[in-house]
This record gives C-alpha cells, sequence and structure tokens, in this order.
C-alpha cells in the first residue's frame, strides 16, 4: 500500500488547535481516554464474539497494558480489543463522527477558563493525546481480520497510513512524548493517574516497565522483539481493582469511588450532583446505578444528543446508544443498567419491545425522579440543577403522564413573588391566601417585561402571587397540567381570571363605563374581539387578554413555529381592557374630536400589545398617530 498523507477534516484541525494549546491544565486525562476507548475497544470484541457468527468463540483476552520506556520517552497503551481497519482509522481519527461537534466548535469563546469547562462536558477522547506527544503511532488490528496498519501524526495536520504487519487483534496508541510532558514517563505517576481515573474499568490495566532488576531476554525473544527493540523482560503489575463498580455492594463502595467511576464515564472532571445505586432481586435481577450531573452538556437540545446511559447484560456492554433505555427527558442522567435477564443477542426493535426493559425503565424512572426530589432538600444545591435542567422536567410533564404527579414537585417557576430564583408549586400553595381559589400565571416571552405587565397590577395590589412562565415551552405545558393537587392553574392572560379575583366589582366597573367601552369599541372596530372596563388596572390605562378558551399569544406564535393552522380564520383577536379610572380613559371619555378619539383608542391597544410581546401589523400609521398626539401635546 502506498503511503500517502491525509489532511484531517477541518473540525478536527479545529479541535487539534484547541486541545494543544489551551488544555494544558488537565493534561493527565489523555491516559483516562485511551483507557476507556481500549476498554470499549474490548467491549465491542467481548460482545461480537458471543454474538456475531464470524468471530463466535474468539478468545478474548481481557487484559490493557501500559508501557513507559524512560529512554524513548514514550508510552503506549494496549488493548486486546476489536481493532480498526483502515476505513476505522479515517472515520474515527481522521475526523469527528459527532456532528454536534461543529457546534461545539462555534460555541467556544477564546475565553480559556469558560472554554475548558465546555471541553470538560464535550470529552476529548483520542486527540487529548496531542497534548502530551508530540508523535502518536496507532498500530492496529481489526478482530477476524488479515491486514494491520499503523497510523501515524505528529499533529501537524496531517496523517499516514501504511499497512504493516501485526499478530494479534487490538490496537496500540504509542506516544512519544513532548519535552514538557516527561512527568508522565514515571511509574508512581501512571499509577496515581490510573488509580484516579480507571479503577474500576472493568479490566485488568497492567504497568509494563523496565528496572534495574529486569531480566535479559532470551535469544529467541530477542529475535521476537527486534523490531520493537526490546532488549528486556518487561516487568508487569496490576495496578486497578479491575471490577465493575456497579457489581460492588454498596457498603463497600466509598462516595469517592463513585465520583471517581462519574469522571470516568463522563469524561470531565465535575463530581455529579448525586447518584443512586440499586441492586433489584425479586423476578427480574438487576443493577442500576444513576449519576445525575450538575452541569447539562452542549447539546442537551440536539436532535443526534447521546445520552450517557449504557446497557450491560451480566457485564457485558450492549449498548449506549438506546434512546429506549430512559424516557427522552432523562436523557442527562447517566449511568448504567446491568441486567442478567435480557438476551444478548438482540436488534435494538427487540430491545425496545422487551418486556423486562419495559418494566427495569419504569422502576429506574422512579428511582431518579426520587433521588432528584432528595436534591430538593437543599435549596441552593436544586436552584442550581433546575437553572440546568428544569426544561427537561417540563418536557417530562408533557411526555411522561404516569409520573405527572412527582415530576410537578420537582419543576420550578419564576414567581412575583421571588426575585432571584424559584418557586415550587408545593411553596406556591402552602403561601396561597384562604380566599384564594387558583393558582395564576403569566406567559410571555421575557421576564421583565412579564415582571412589569399591566396585567398583573390587580394581583400585585391584592398581594396574591403570579408565577411568571417565559419559557417558549411554558404555555403548552401549563395549559397540559390544569390543576395541582385539586388547584386549578389559572392564566391572567384569559378574560377570566379577572372576574376571578372580583366579579362583582367587574360588572359594576362595566355598567358604569358602557360609554366610553363602546366609544373605544367603535374606534377599533374589527381589531379586537371585544373591549371591556376592568378591575385589574390600576397604573395603566389598558391591557389585552385572550379570551377564555382562544390559545394565548406565546401558544399562537409556537402553533405558528410548528407550522399549525390556528383557529378560525387564522388570527385570534385580542380583547382589550380598560381601566375607567385612568387619566387617559375619563379624558377620552369627554374628547369630541373623531380623529382624537381615534388616535388614542388605537394607542391603548398598541402600547398593551406591545407588553404582551405582539408585533404591530402597521408600524407605519402606528408612528403617524404618535407624532399626531405629540404634535397635539406640544400645541
Ligand atoms: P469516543 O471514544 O468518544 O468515540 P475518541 O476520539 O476517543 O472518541 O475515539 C474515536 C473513535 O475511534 C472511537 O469511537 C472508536 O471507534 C475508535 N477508537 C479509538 N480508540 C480505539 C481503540 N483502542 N480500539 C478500537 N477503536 C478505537
Amino acid at each position: 500500500m502506498a503511503k500517502a498523507k491525509q489532511e484531517f477534516k477541518t473540525e478536527v484541525k479545529q479541535l487539534l488547535d484547541l486541545v494543544i494549546h489551551s488544555l494544558y491544565s488537565d493534561k493527565e486525562i489523555f491516559l483516562r481516554e485511551l483507557v476507556s476507548n481500549a476498554s470499549d475497544a474490548i467491549d465491542k470484541l467481548k460482545f461480537l464474539s458471543l454474538t456475531d457468527k464470524k468471530l463466535k468463540d474468539f478468545d478474548v483476552k481481557e487484559k490493557i497494558f501500559i508501557n513507559f520506556d524512560e529512554k524513548d520517552n514514550s508510552i503506549s497503551v494496549i488493548d486486546t480489543g476489536i481493532g480498526m481497519d483502515e476505513d476505522d482509522l479515517n472515520d474515527h481519527l481522521g475526523t469527528i463522527a459527532k456532528s454536534g461537534t461543529k457546534g461545539f466548535l462555534s460555541q467556544l469563546t477564546g475565553d480559556q477558563k469558560k472554554d475548558s469547562n465546555l471541553i470538560g462536558q464535550f470529552g476529548v477522547g483520542f486527540y487529548s493525546t496531542f497534548m502530551v506527544a508530540s508523535e502518536v503511532h496507532v498500530i492496529t488490528k481489526k478482530a477476524g481480520n488479515d491486514k494491520a496498519y499503523k497510523w501515524v501524526s505528529n499533529a501537524d495536520g496531517t496523517y499516514e497510513i501504511t499497512e504493516i504487519t501485526k499478530e494479534s487483534n487490538g490496537t496500540v496508541v504509542y506516544m512519544r512524548l513532548k519535552d514538557d510532558a516527561k512527568e508522565f514517563c514515571n511509574k508512581s505517576r501512571l499509577e496515581t493517574i490510573i488509580e484516579k481515573y480507571s479503577n474500576h474499568v472493568p479490566f485488568q490495566i497492567f504497568l509494563n516497565y523496565m528496572d534495574e532488576t529486569t531480566e535479559e531476554l532470551s535469544e529467541e525473544d530477542k529475535k521476537a522483539n527486534k523490531e520493537a527493540k526490546v532488549t528486556k523482560t518487561p516487568k508487569s503489575e496490576l495496578i486497578n481493582s479491575a471490577k465493575a463498580l456497579w457489581t460492588i455492594p454498596k457498603k463497600d463502595l466509598k462516595k469517592s469511588d463513585y465520583n471517581e467511576f462519574y469522571k470516568n464515564i463522563s469524561h470531565g472532571e465535575d463530581e455529579a450532583l448525586s447518584y443512586v445505586h440499586t441492586k433489584a432481586e425479586g423476578a427480574i435481577e438487576y443493577t442500576t446505578l444513576f449519576f445525575i450531573p450538575k452541569k447539562a452538556p452542549f447539546d442537551l437540545y440536539r436532535v443526534d444528543y447521546q445520552s450517557g446511559l449504557k446497557l450491560y447484560v451480566n457485564r457485558v456492554f450492549i449498548t449506549d446508544d438506546d434512546k429506549e433505555l430512559l424516557p427522552s427527558y432523562l436523557r442527562f442522567v447517566k449511568g448504567v443498567i446491568d441486567c442478567a435477564d435480557l438476551p444478548l443477542n438482540v436488534s435494538r426493535e427487540i430491545l425496545q419491545q422487551n418486556k423486562i426493559l419495559a418494566n427495569i425503565k419504569q422502576a429506574s424512572v422512579k428511582k431518579i425522579l426520587g433521588q432528584i426530589k432528595k436534591v430538593t432538600k437543599n435549596k441552593e444545591e436544586y436552584n442550581e440543577f433546575i437553572k440546568e435542567f428544569n426544561r427537561p422536567l417540563k418536557e417530562g410533564l408533557y411526555q411522561d403522564y404516569a409520573n405527572r404527579d412527582a415530576l410537578l414537585e420537582l419543576v420550578r417557576f419564576k414567581s412575583t413573588k421571588v426575585e432571584n430564583g424559584y418557586q415550587s408549586l408545593a411553596e406556591y400553595k402552602e403561601a396561597m391566601g384562604s380566599e384564594q381559589k387558583s393558582i395564576y400565571y403569566i406567559v410571555g416571552d421575557n421576564e421583565a417585561t412579564l415582571r412589569h405587565s399591566p396585567l398583573l397590577e390587580s394581583f400585585k395590589a391584592k398581594d396574591i402571587e403570579v408565577l411568571i412562565l417565559d419559557d417558549e415551552l411554558d404555555d403548552m405545558i401549563i395549559t397540559s397540567i390544569d390543576k395541582y393537587k385539586d388547584i386549578e392553574i389559572k392564566s391572567v392572560n384569559r378574560t377570566d381570571t379577572s372576574k376571578d379575583l372580583d366579579s362583582k366589582e367587574d360588572e359594576k366597573i362595566n355598567k358604569e363605563a358602557e360609554g366610553i367601552v363602546k366609544k373605544i369599541k367603535d374606534a377599533l372596530g374589527d381589531d379586537v374581539k371585544d373591549v371591556r372596563a376592568s378591575s385589574r388596572l390600576s397604573d395603566s390605562p389598558s391591557c389585552i387578554v385572550v379570551d377564555q378558551d382562544d390559545p394565548t399569544l406565546q401558544m399562537q406564535n409556537m402553533m405558528k413555529a410548528m407550522g399549525q393552522a390556528m383557529p378560525g380564520d387564522g388570527t385570534v383577536k385580542p380583547i382589550l381592557e380598560i381601566n375607567p379610572t385612568h387619566d387617559i380613559i375619563t379624558k377620552l371619555d369627554k374628547a369630541e374630536d373623531k380623529t382624537t378619539i381615534e388616535d388614542v383608542s388605537r394607542l391603548l391597544l398598541e402600547q398593551a400589545m406591545i407588553y404582551e410581546g405582539m408585533k404591530l401589523k402597521d408600524v407605519h400609521s402606528f408612528n403617524a398617530r404618535l407624532n399626531r398626539v405629540l404634535k397635539g401635546f406640544l400645541a
């Protein structure tokens, strides 16, 4: 095979540049990444040896070796796993398979601190080798294939693949260390790193090295090792416990064991916010270990987001790409499900219909929600969690009817009674006065505007708390809930809530204001569904609401965005509510000039629309009106 220099794809170049230049604080993670790849490679081969005809009964050696050579200033990570063929090398080490990577790279700011946080979430994988190595060789042979290959790069933007001979399947990642990374070529340093990150990798990890007592090789071995320039028998020491963490009884594990394991599976530095480890014994036996992260990954809302949950059958890794293991709203949970009672050789479709898995899923959701509930006890910690994960929990309210009650205790809302932070429905209920019949909320797309909305004036006056819903999903979700513990949840953006507050007062006001209401109604004509006097306003002259059964503005925007037809003729007209005691309204009542009446009426509607985040249909006439009024005012 001819040697050919190949260029890395642009995003790999970008990533390499980043890894080399901005990630120097945690160089040691390169070993964690390589051991994790080696372990995955053995996992894959183990699975195929049980399920694939071609590799059936293949003798899988479940060991990982780490060689270091002080003279050569090099470290190699060696596995006996699945290996790679030429296409794999090009696809996996020349490009970045995850399509989210481009988006990730575009989020980088150049600010080192922020960026390394992002990188932590992303995981740098194989490319982290270039933090410590000036030259990397990947010598690999795919199990079941005859051909072997060597991939070489020195991070100059190119790599080269040549065909070589290699006896056994698996991969050697050889790294010639940079001068400033020599520290890693040291037995105790390597031991410490492996213990820290890879103690519970389920395969034995041996450290191979030379020391003074190392024996000379026999002549025969010398010949065999000539190419590798090995002249002595390396010392070999087992350095990890090689036990899958989740199979160890809870009582024998420390918090630090869980945390190290979590860092390993999340490829990050953060500890988990919380974890729950359960061994279920009964009709189905299985173990689950779930971690709730502190931070949401950057790609949580992307369609190609991969959750960090792995399915094992009796410690044999099956998949980490099954969207069905947990409901999608819990996709931020990381961890392991290991069940001995599942068949090994199953397709994804069969897994999805599997009754055992369905049972495990159901129990797992309960466990995880229960664990999140425990976190709520620490308000500060929970606030941090909510900042990251309120939205997926809200998705759950919409998706998971069976667990709605549990989820209602977990979601949080901004509120007129809380400046910074969140309110739970339970707290809202607790603080409700005995007079108050419903839970109230206001929807819109901007928190600051909502906090000053005229719609809230009477609620403020009566000291009634209103939840502030400014997330685009909110309206759809809250209208699907309807009630919390038999208490109706109502939008202040609708007509009925005004009557709710004081219906007698409302009736009286409307009677008295008949004249001015008619005047405005005539001026606005078809542009509004109705005009009413309302008791809900105190400082503002007007506001708009929607009729009880009409979709709110937020909902209308959402429906439009989703390409759904609007009810009726496609436009939902607002209802204008006026404050009959306001100066503008009382003066308008006395006004006689037709243009003035029309201008002021329209401006009352338009300012209320702006408050609700609505776009004015005709900005030109709005400006003309405003200017006429200003001119009159200055005259
Ligand atoms: P990740 O492990 O997150 O997928 P990496 O950059 O670490 O990202 O690796 C990219 C891909 O290269 C892996 O998904 C795997 O397919 C392949 N790979 C890396 N190391 C090995 C190895 N030791 N054996 C077999 N395949 C490997």
